[in-house]
């Protein structure tokens, strides 16, 4: 399947390298390299095993020296984790938190196949949508390849000399979602805590640790930040995610507390989002899932719509840009 545009390899610090795709949608993320000794340890695989090969054909004159003998999921999306096939190798320790390696369990690249299968069924414009999001990626025959060592909160780990902490920051973006360090060239690989130049999207929240979490960002002062999706970042990066996340948690309280349906309140603050900094974003329609998130947390008890029929609100959403 063909890309919109193609990643390209960054060294970003001495030894430590960004492999970055300049679009950054729906299932265009970011991944990683960090260099130690004889060693390397990878940040994310890709969306899916031709994407993850091309990455890895990159990086050969380097893993050549320093052969590949960690592999870390920031967290539990695909399109961190589905090409974990090809890395996971006899002697790879494929690491993640317990509540990304539970999650991935949830949603194996099979039901992307499968949702996939059945999208023109759905009616044109959600298929449409899906296959726009989606459509580009190889989801048939790929077997996922779990974690094969979880943590909690925190852990660090050696890379021939070279030390990569994991911090656990979520349930946020997703339920584990983990940052990589590497202190001695101060460089931050955010995972899907930070959407540059893109939507965030809330699939597991709360907010507030959200919030926490890009908190703990700026109080680390990273001198560089790669994010899951879009081009290296600074603290201004961070604080741009901040405002968007208060914002919405803002504008569904306001609306829940003014009686609006959770549709009427996603319509209204869409528009309320025009002409501000959140509007030149991509995949704006992300809103649904996200006020669909907050929602919840302010009528726990009712029952959550399904994620097709939120797909099929964000279909509607993106047919107004
Ligand atoms: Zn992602």
């Amino acid at each position: 399947m063909s890309s919109p545009a193609a990643h390209s390899l960054e060294e970003v610090a001495d030894g430590i390298f960004a492999y970055l795709h300049p679009t950054g949608g729906w299932g265009w993320s970011n991944a990683g390299l960090v260099v130690g000794g004889r060693d390397s340890a990878m940040i994310d695989t890709l969306y899916d095993q031709p994407l993850t090969q091309g990455f890895l054909d990159v990086l050969a004159p380097l893993t050549a020296h320093s052969p590949i003998s960690t592999l870390v999921n920031t967290h539990a999306n695909g399109d961190h984790c589905y090409g974990n096939g090809l890395v996971a190798l006899p002697g790879v320790e494929v690491i993640s938190s317990v509540a990304s390696a539970k999650e991935m369990d949830e949603l194996p690249p099979s039901a992307m196949a499968g949702l996939l299968s059945v999208a023109d069924q759905l009616g044109p414009e959600l298929g449409d949508y899906l296959h726009r999001a989606f459509g580009s990626f190889e989801f048939l025959g790929n077997e996922l390849s779990p974690p094969t060592s979880t943590f909690s909160g925190f852990r660090s780990i050696d890379i021939d000399g070279r030390v990569v902490e994991l911090h656990e920051l979520g349930p946020a973006h997703t339920t584990g979602d983990t940052v990589a360090f590497v202190p001695d060239a101060s460089v931050l690989f955010a995972g899907d805590l930070l959407f540059i130049q893109g939507t965030p999207i809330v699939w597991a929240g709360p907010i507030s640790n959200w919030l926490s979490a890009c908190a703990w960002m700026c109080a680390l002062q990273p001198k560089v930040i790669v994010p899951g999706h879009g081009p290296l970042t600074d603290l201004d990066g961070v604080r741009a995610v901040a405002r968007y996340l208060s914002a919405v948690e803002d504008g569904v309280i306001a609306r829940h507390g003014a009686g609006m349906t959770r549709i009427k309140a996603t319509v209204d603050l869409d528009l309320s989002f025009d002409q501000t900094e959140f509007s030149e974003w991509g995949d704006r329609e992300r809103l649904a899932i996200n006020v669909a998130t907050v929602w919840a947390t302010l009528e726990p008890t009712a029952a959550q719509p399904p994620v097709p029929s939120l797909f099929g609100e964000l279909a509607s959403l993106a047919s107004r840009y």
